[in-house]
């Protein structure tokens, strides 16, 4: 196996054909991406070649430090392939589309093809060759010295649309403001909401939600107002995929059963004695979907809530009342 990153510092080019690379690329288009608000990048190796997934693409490193004229003998052939297996070439202007301090402060103004053609500028290319391959975009960058294959979904390479117009309402505009109030006061809206009116907008603009929001100062004592805009963003996506929004509430310690049955959530179905906690534990029924969830109601510094899934709720069957 050789990978390009080569500790020695020494000029290194993949190791590979052509065939053996697209035939990687048709493998990165299944990889799964870093979860929602990690910063970690997970590497990966498919048929012996090693690639990073970020959060914007799937990333083949194919040359570094290499004579630029054998970045050419290199990606020449892998053009002419790609040409062949996907027909159709396109041309990405990495210099056309820019995100600056004039679409941070109008988020209307954000294009989400600033985002690859950020990346694009920082390999140390100006425009990219790319091809369309089962719903992504498949981008051969020449960097000069060094090069890449980027694979990511084809949205990012379209036109201003969906996620631009979500930008545009309140709740889009506060998200990426940068202003930490502003922000808070939208991850809570988000946090206390079911309505589709309110999370539908935002599922076409996560992405562009998560670039920005990665960079904000957000603060936070006890726990990482990080972790609440994350929580957000997790339920905005449980929204788009359809589920219940009941799935979220493991995931987060205050979620207030009152206040939940308030917002009618959920409804308190029965109780069970804790010894560890002054509260019962109460058997919570998602009013959505059924599911049942029994929640511990705990105090340490601040007061908490953890949801536990109960099997076989959803079914209907009893459960034992304290
Ligand atoms: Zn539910």
């Amino acid at each position: 196996m050789v990978g390009v990153s080569d500790p020695t510092g020494d000029e290194t080019v993949v190791d590979a054909t052509p065939e053996q690379v697209l035939a990687v690329a048709e493998q990165m288009v299944d990889l799964p991406w870093p979860a929602d608000g990690s910063d970690d990048d997970l590497p990966w190796v498919l048929d012996g070649l090693e690639g990073t997934s970020l959060w914007l693409a799937h990333v083949l490193p194919l040359a570094a430090r290499a004579e630029p004229a054998q970045v050419r003998a290199l990606l020449d052939p892998l053009v002419a392939l790609a040409d062949r297996r996907w027909a159709v070439r396109h041309r990405f202007d990495a210099t056309a589309h820019t995100d600056d301090a004039r679409t941070m402060a109008d988020p209307s103004a954000y294009d989400r093809r600033s985002a690859p053609a950020g990346m694009v500028r920082s390999l140390g290319a100006s425009t990219a060759p790319w091809w369309r391959c089962a719903g992504h975009a498949v981008l051969l960058v020449d960097g000069g010295d060094r090069a890449a294959l980027l694979v990511l979904p084809v949205e990012w390479m379209g036109r201003p649309g969906a996620a631009e117009a979500a930008l545009a309402t309140p709740l889009g505009r506060d998200l990426v403001s940068g202003d930490r109030a502003r922000v808070l006061t939208a991850v809570w809206e988000v946090i206390r909401t079911r309505d589709p009116a309110v999370l539908g907008p935002l599922v076409p603009a996560l992405p562009a939600i998560r670039e920005v929001a990665d960079d904000a100062d957000l603060g936070g004592a006890l726990i990482s107002n990080r972790t609440h805009l994350a929580h957000a963003l997790l339920r905005v996506r449980l929204h788009g995929e359809g589920a219940c929004l009941c799935l979220a509430y493991p995931d987060h310690q205050l979620y207030d059963v009152v206040k939940e049955v308030d917002r009618g959530h959920v409804t308190v179905v029965g109780t069970v004695p804790n010894p560890r906690q002054w509260e019962d534990d109460r058997i919570c029924a998602c009013t959505g979907c059924g599911r049942r969830y029994q929640v511990e109601q705990g105090d340490y510094h601040y007061p908490w809530w953890a949801w536990t899934p109960r099997d076989g709720g959803a079914s209907g069957e009893p459960d034992e009342v304290g």
